[in-house]
């Protein structure tokens, strides 16, 4: 049918890129799965994932800290779909450490995966929308792309970047009277690997036990004290994906549980 889009969601064989990847399945679309790794597991999520919602799902490796690797998953799902109608830019990694002892090596790759690589696929996939004349862009952002927390400078430096790429490329889109959005998605804690490695960093670095940590330092920062969920974004993208978003572009839309209402 016409309204079968194409998806590519990246670092989506796990998290929250996975939940986004199932909800977009869900709805019909051609899912693009993506990470670093080539492994059976990666490839029997795609199948799984088909066999679950009858869409076709793919799983595509590419290694997201290399700018030219992150053009090729786009012109990959192109090859094999036709185009990319819907970009989400998911892939993140995190690293907790003061400042002063920032690894420079953790600096350059999360700036490389969190933020550069959203602009290289971001650079592959505008013509291919513009082409078409429809298209969604959706970054994944965080609460920290909006405020700061102490001992993340690569992260939110990278989400707060991200924020104004958003913004750019909506500007870029409506310029171009195009029926494509860009937005930010910017979620609160949810339970994932990537917070339940920070768990451990969070413990040494405030030198708190893990339940402490849960309560004073992450949810702390959310007034409803509770984590997000990974159904909860995909379905803040699927909405984002839809018609009745047209006119949401260039923004942040926060799921957070009042994380920045504080
Ligand atoms: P996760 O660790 O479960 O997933 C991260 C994904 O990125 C994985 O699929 C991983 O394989 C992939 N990835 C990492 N390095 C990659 C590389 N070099 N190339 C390709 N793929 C790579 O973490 P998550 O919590 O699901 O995070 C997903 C996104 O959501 C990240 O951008 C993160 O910053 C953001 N986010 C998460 C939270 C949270 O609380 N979990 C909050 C705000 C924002």
């Amino acid at each position: 049918s016409e309204d079968i889009k194409t998806a590519v969601v990246t670092g989506s064989n796990s998290g929250i890129g996975l939940g986004i990847a199932r909800a977009l399945a869900a709805e019909g679309h051609n899912v693009v799965l993506n990470s670093y790794t080539d492994s059976e597991d990666d490839h029997g999520l795609a199948r799984e994932i088909a066999e679950a919602h009858g869409n076709r799902t793919v799983y595509v490796k590419a290694d997201l800290s290399n700018g030219d690797e992150a053009r090729m998953l786009v012109e990959k799902a192109a090859e094999k779909f036709g185009s990319v109608d819907i970009l989400v830019n998911n892939a993140g990694i995190q690293h907790v450490a003061p400042v002063e002892e920032f690894p420079t090596a953790k600096w350059d790759a999360i700036i490389a995966i969190n933020l550069s690589s959203a602009f290289h696929t971001t650079a592959a996939a505008v013509p291919m929308m513009k082409e078409k004349g429809w298209g969604r862009i959706v970054n994944i952002a965080s609460a920290h792309g909006l405020t700061a927390s102490p001992y993340k400078s690569a992260y939110i430096a990278a989400k707060h970047g991200i924020v104004g790429l958003t913004k750019t490329v909506a500007l870029e889109f409506a310029e171009a009277k195009v029926a494509a959005t860009c937005n930010a998605v910017c979620p609160g804690y949810v339970l994932t690997p990537l917070v339940e490695n920070q768990i451990e960093d969070q413990m040494k670095a405030h030198g708190m036990g893990r339940e402490e940590v849960l309560e004073k330092v992450m949810l702390q920062r959310q007034p409803t004290r509770e984590f997000a969920t990974v159904e909860e974004m995909g379905g803040t993208v699927v909405f984002l994906c839809s018609d009745h978003a047209r006119q949401i572009t260039g923004t942040t839309i926060s799921v957070d549980g009042g994380w920045t209402a504080l």
